[in-house]
Formats: structure tokens, sequence, C-alpha cells
């Protein structure tokens, strides 16, 4: 005889998926929205022109087909369908690279904003469309369409529309300015607490604040005195050597 009840094997499903299989997913679902902002980034550090001028044409494919892989432009619901997309929308920016500059621009500023803690307005263009596609996956569901326009606002509209989606989840707060200020760099956080953009960054900080510690004439002083200590001790090495070099001589 069964010796658990409709509802215990119920909730046994439930205990599993909740202490394993949606965890795994919500972790997946956070890895990609990750890899997207990092994405972000490193297009908003990118330059339009000499992507289009490259000596290896899949610089720019590559950008681009991250728009679908993303699902910042979206609704084919069909693969080959979307990379058909992709190198249509790639041709064209490469025949007019202001195209994609215009997006990088608009990335950069969004990604201002939000280090910033600033606020972002979007206006719509005429006849934008929103529309939902449903899957099972972690992609994204909602996308902004409007006709074809000849500067392609319609391109940027929808990435900035995607680009603020992913901005407003939890790992969209990890976006900052590095506060190291002569750097300022727009970086993802791999921690909560992490205000540096680098390590690089950590160490020119901490040597920065050690200078201003000690003071900048006292940090003067002790530098010209570990220079006279080294070039002592290397002149004592150098003696040393020397009368080994006469003594071999001999
Ligand atoms: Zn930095």
């Amino acid at each position: 005889m069964d010796s658990l009840s409709q509802a215990d094997k119920i909730n046994q499903v439930e205990v599993r998926l909740r202490g394993n299989e949606a965890p795994r997913a919500l972790k997946a679902a956070a890895r990609f929205r990750r890899e997207s902002l990092k994405f972000l980034v490193q297009l908003s550090e990118s330059d339009a022109r000499s992507l289009a001028a490259s000596e290896q044409p899949g610089d720019l494919i590559n950008v681009v087909w991250s728009f679908y892989r993303f699902a910042y432009l979206g609704g084919t619901e069909n693969r080959e369908r979307a990379a058909a997309k992709a190198r249509e929308l790639a041709e064209s920016i490469r025949v007019k690279p202001e195209r994609l500059q215009r997006v990088i621009d608009e990335v950069k500023l969004i990604l201002k904003s939000a280090a910033e803690r600033g606020r972002y307005d979007l206006t719509f263009l005429p006849k934008t469309q929103m529309f939902a596609v449903f899957s099972a996956d972690s992609g994204r569901t909602l996308f902004l369409h409007s006709p074809w326009d000849e500067d392609y606002l319609g391109l940027r509209q929808a990435i900035v529309y995607g680009a603020l989606v992913v901005l407003g989840t939890e790992e969209g707060r990890m976006v900052r300015r590095c506060v190291r200020k002569v750097c300022g760099r727009i970086f993802l956080a791999n921690r909560p607490k992490q205000v540096y953009c680098t390590r690089r960054c950590v160490n020119a900080s901490n040597f920065e604040r050690f200078k201003q510690e000690i003071g900048i004439e006292a940090y003067r002083k002790k530098h010209a005195e570990t220079v006279r200590k080294s070039y002592r001790w290397k002149h004592r090495k150098d003696l040393k050597a020397g009368k080994k070099k006469r003594g071999t001589r001999t």
C-alpha cells in the first residue's frame, strides 16, 4: 500500500524543485544577465567606425549577433532567421557605421546614469509597438519594434529598452563607476562591496593613499633614501664581483 498521500507527493515534488532545479534555473538566468551586462559595458567602450573597418569581419558580426543572443533584438523564434537578420544588419552598419555609433553613445549614457544612480528618460518613436515572445529559457520576452528609418533610431530604441530592462535587475546594480578619480571607468562588479574596476586600481589607490598619509615631502625623502641605499648596495655588489673577476684573471 502506498503510504504517501497525494498531498505528500506534491509536496515532495515541490521540495525537489525548490531545492534543486529551480535555483539552478535562477542561477542560469542570473548568469545570462551578467553576460548581457558585460556585453553592454564592452559595447560602450567600442567604436563603430573601427569595428566596421576592422580587418576581422567577425568583430562587427559578433557585436550584432550579441544583440540577438542577449535578446536585445528578437521576435524571431527561428535561429537561422535570426542569423540571417544579423548578417543583414551587420552589412548595413558596415555601410554607415554611425547607425551603430548612435547605439553605442546611448548605451554609454545609460550605463553612466545607472552607475551614478541617476535617471534616464526614453521617448518612444512614433508607431512603436511592444510585443512579447514567451519561451522556456532565460531569455527576455518583451521587445520594441518601430517602422524602418534611415538612421536606425529603431535599432537604438530596441537596444536602449533591453538595456534598461537588464539594468533594472539585481545584476544591473553591479554596474558601477571606479571610485579612483583618474580612472572613472564604468565596470561590472563581481562583489557587492567592490568599488574599484581592477586590481590595478586597488593597488594604485593604496599607493596614492600611502603617499598622502606620510606626506609628499616625507615620501620624496624616503624615496631618495631608498634609491641611495639600493645604489650603495648595488655598488658594493659590483665591487665584490669586480674583485672576483680580478681574482680569477691572475
Ligand atoms: Zn579603475
